[in-house]
């Protein structure tokens, strides 16, 4: 069903689904703010489905065969899972593959100082953000601390009630006159991102007392050292709890829907599937904001070894099986779109922008300039997806990012093509992409649940 508006075709068990899913996706992404936790979450919900680690499969020299679920996580931060269905050599797989990480301030190894008795963090931005957009909103602190003896301490500070919150500060309006005629990327640069995070002094201490507080509490609350931040990963990111919005209720503001709007839906949509005929798989990567590089991003071999490890666990070893398999597998790159933005409207091409409402978002192809970068999806491929969504009654759109010319993006959907297989992106239209807060609606989340369904068990 293209074209119509998703909340004009529900009736009143579909408006109950709907709420239901959104105040558990809220919950999610409430919770999940890093790729580490949204890891955890995800790997603790597949289990509880009756997913099993691929590891202890692995080391207990157990088979594997249709019927089978298992999940594989690397490094904490990603996750691939499999359902295992019939002749996964030559079916293939139906692939839906997204990311958990977002854009967020990142605190440097060496970050605490103290400057004219204030303490501050400083950090590196993640991501493509905004800078000035940073400053004054409320930020908590998520992540880990290793410590030289292994332990490892969990940091989640700002999210609870009665927790306290970090901030960045602005320059008052009133002695902004030069300030307010530099261009935006100027206006606050990368090294003023730098965290308010004390300013009360540790009594008795003479020079950097305020740093000196700190870090007292650090120790006294966490068992931190200063030097505990060489081998530490945390992530400044906007504090709160994401929460309905509009007076209807419609849509969803939150930090980090890109990509968890996917991630979650995509994720739901497996667990769904009980008797998989075509094996599904679902991938939640991280490093995607940054070029998916590094052991945790989508272009490490992680995914291609664990796909070998489960045919292996088959009894299936050649390589050339591997490769079909590979080939054979269909894959939707389960990422935002650009939603069209009245305001903001010459940067759109209305008729090929993707909307509030109308569902799910088939984006043929990403890139910039002349198609540049992009991973252009087969027609062959789109044909198939409508016929499923059809089939199924999802509401979908196409749509590109942006204007031609404006500017553009891209997503993981190109490493997966590299096998040779089918890839489409497809995903949510978000308005305000990579802001601290974003918005989605309601009912594009709900459609990418049924159009993830629907692939997941007709592709
Ligand atoms: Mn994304
Ligand atoms: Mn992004």
């Amino acid at each position: 069903m293209i074209h119509d508006n998703a909340w004009n075709t529900y009736g009143s068990e579909d408006l109950d689904a709907l709420e239901r899913f959104s105040a558990d996706y809220i919950d999610f992404i409430s919770e999940g703010k890093t790729e580490r936790e949204c890891a955890e979450l995800l790997v603790e919900m597949a289990k509880k489905n009756g997913y099993k680690d691929l590891a202890d499969v692995i080391e207990k020299g157990e088979k594997l065969s249709k019927g089978d679920k298992v999940y594989a996580v690397n490094m904490g931060k990603a996750v691939v899972m499999f359902n295992i269905g019939e002749d996964i050599v030559n079916r293939g797989m139906n692939i839906i593959g997204s990311h958990i990480d977002s854009p967020r301030l990142d605190i440097k190894q060496k970050p605490l100082y103290e400057s004219d008795e204030y303490a501050y963090l400083d950090t590196h931005y993640y991501g493509g953000i905004k800078k000035y957009l940073y400053v004054v909103t409320p930020l908590a602190l998520h992540g880990v601390v290793v410590r030289p003896d292994g332990k490892k301490i969990t940091i989640n500070i700002g999210e609870k009630d009665g927790d306290p919150v970090f901030f960045i500060s602005d320059l008052l309006i009133h002695l902004s006159n030069d300030l307010m005629e530099k261009p935006a990327a100027k206006v606050v640069e990368g090294e003023k991102l730098d965290i308010m995070i004390g300013s009360k002094p540790l009594k008795g201490e003479e020079k950097d007392a305020v740093k000196a507080a700190v870090l007292k509490l650090l120790k006294d609350q966490y068992g931190i050292e200063e030097d505990d931040f060489l081998s530490a990963e945390i992530e400044a990111v906007p504090a709160g709890r994401a929460r309905e919005a509009g007076i209807d209720r419609s849509m969803i503001l939150g930090y980090g829907h890109d990509d968890r709007c996917c991630a979650y839906p995509s994720f739901m949509a497996m667990m769904d599937v009980k008797d998989a005929k075509t094996t599904t798989c679902g991938i939640f990567v991280d490093k995607e904001e940054i070029g998916s590089l590094g052991a945790t991003g989508m272009r490490s071999y992680f995914f291609e070894n664990m796909v070998r490890e489960v045919l292996d666990r088959m009894g299936i070893s050649k390589e050339t099986e591997l490769k079909r398999c590979l080939r054979n597998s269909r894959m939707l790159s389960a990422d935002v779109n650009s939603a069209y933005d009245p305001l903001y409207a010459d940067k759109f091409e209305k008729k090929n922008a993707s909307v509030f409402g109308h569902g799910l978002t088939f984006c043929k192809f990403t890139g910039a300039r002349g198609k540049s970068g992009s991973n252009d999806a087969n027609a062959e491929f789109m044909a198939s997806l409508r016929y499923m969504m059809d089939k199924h009654g999802v509401t979908y759109q196409t749509a590109e990012l942006g204007k031609v010319d404006a500017g553009g993006g891209g997503t993981i959907a190109y490493i997966l093509a590299l096998y040779g297989m089918e890839v489409i992106d497809c995903g949510i239209p978000v308005l305000s992409m990579h802001a601290p807060w974003e918005a989605i609606s309601k009912a594009d989340l709900y459609e990418s649940y049924k159009g993830y369904k629907a692939f997941l068990t007709e592709g």
